[in-house]
């Protein structure tokens, strides 16, 4: 059977509805995806039925509440195809996992003379932890060139590793241009030289299955709410071995093992970097999100949404005073641009008045748009429910919003 879309858009309650009197056309799934009624059902029978703290095994509550919490980790380390659910660490997000290993790994492992190396296309979340940690270690923070189509130089890459080089933090799709970067060539270039690397896999997880054994990354993080799951979670995985080396980076609760004022000695993973009371409801529909996608055919699923990004492409390098940003060969998701002689944030409002939702601005991701000379970019993101006609009805919008405009 094909993918049926429009049997999915009945599973997203948020899609039927009208804004400023048009139906809505959501097209900011970089920013954020809409979920599922089995996520939010995920989420209310969890505090309906089942709220209680975890791991603290004193009654039934509590331990339903573990027990469901424990076994989204599993969804997780199945969909990441980790070898463990102990290299599961819960983290608020994206930013906070790349945070993580930043601090834990970074602050003890790198010293001056050492260089840790992004790609030019980073998110500002895989920019200025690096850089905070450079500044207190005297590492080196260099970033890898990209190439005027937006996408990763790999002969700059391969040019920029030698001994200094200790570790390599790399967006896996990313969320200004679309770009998909090499990421496997990406990780057994830098293994060469002995570097870590981490993939910020957050615009990645929704389009397609991730292994990390066949990717072989150090670390690999995402964020729920950019894969139909909720805000305030999100997963680092990491290979236990580097793991079990790393200081933990926050203190608390759940983390540690024994207390005394004059010394703590820390839990085992993944708890080791669990402080505090983690978000077991977010967790739980985080698990709940991967299961909505694992009874869909992924592979469908991301012929689906390669139609529709490849239909938006055509119509906009068709379309009179629009630029693309990034005209990269593998793209996911994505669709960046500018119209000539209009400012972005003034486009997005006429549109969002047509009902049609974008994003615009930097993205969070200044570098690149300085390098692409624009203070920022209309960006329509794509989800699985888009269609031909969402991308149909942005053009239309553009359409109306130019004649207002000009
Ligand atoms: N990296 C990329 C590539 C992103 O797109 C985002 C979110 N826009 C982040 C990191 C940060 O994710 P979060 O805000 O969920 O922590």
């Amino acid at each position: 059977m094909s993918f049926n879309v429009e049997a999915v858009r009945q599973d997203f309650p948020i899609l039927q509805q009208q804004v400023n009197d048009q139906p809505l056309v959501y097209l900011d799934n970089g920013a954020t995806t809409q979920k599922p009624n089995s996520v939010i059902d995920a989420i209310t029978n969890y505090y309906r039925c089942d709220n209680s703290n975890v791991h603290r095994g004193a009654h039934t509550l509590s331990d339903r509440a573990t027990g469901h919490f424990e076994q989204a980790r599993k969804t997780v380390q199945k969909f990441l195809n980790a070898s463990s659910s102990d290299e599961i660490i819960w983290t608020k997000g994206t930013t906070e996992a790349i945070n993580l290993v930043a601090f834990s790994w970074g602050l003890s492992e790198l010293k001056q003379g050492d260089r840790v190396l992004v790609s030019h296309m980073e998110h500002h979340a895989n920019i200025v932890p690096w850089q905070m940690v450079c500044q207190r270690t005297g590492a080196e923070l260099v970033a890898i060139p990209v190439t005027d189509q937006g996408e990763l130089d790999l002969n700059a890459f391969e040019a920029l590793l030698d001994e200094r080089v200790k570790f390599v933090s790399m967006v896996h799709v990313s969320n200004a241009l679309g770009t998909v970067n090499p990421v496997a060539d990406v990780i057994e270039l830098a293994h060469k030289v002995g570097a870590r690397v981490l993939i910020d896999g957050a615009q990645a997880v929704a389009h397609w299955s991730i292994d990390v054994q066949v990717l072989d990354c150090d670390f690999y993080v995402f964020s729920g709410h950019k894969l139909y799951g909720p805000t305030g979670i999100g997963a680092l995985y990491g290979k236990a071995e580097l793991l079990n080396q790393m200081t933990p980076f926050m203190g608390g609760g759940e983390m540690i093992e024994t207390v005394t004022f004059a010394e703590t000695t820390y839990n085992r993973l993944p708890y080791k970097f669990e402080p505090g009371t983690p978000n077991i409801a977010g967790a739980i529909g985080l698990a709940a999100a991967i299961e909505y996608l694992n009874q869909l055919d992924r592979q469908q699923v991301e012929q689906h949404e390669q139609d529709v990004l490849n239909y938006a492409l055509e119509r906009a390098e068709a379309y009179e005073g629009l630029r693309l940003i990034g005209s990269a060969k593998q793209r996911a998701g994505v669709l960046s641009f500018v119209l000539e002689g209009a400012h972005p944030q003034d486009v997005g409002m006429l549109l969002d008045q047509q009902g049609v939702a974008v994003r615009t601005g930097n993205h969070c991701a200044m570098p690149i748009m300085d390098f692409f000379g624009v203070p920022g970019t209309i960006r329509a993101s794509f989800a699985l429910y888009n269609t031909r006609a969402d991308v149909d009805a942005l053009f239309a919008a553009l359409d109306k919003a130019k004649r207002l405009l000009f």
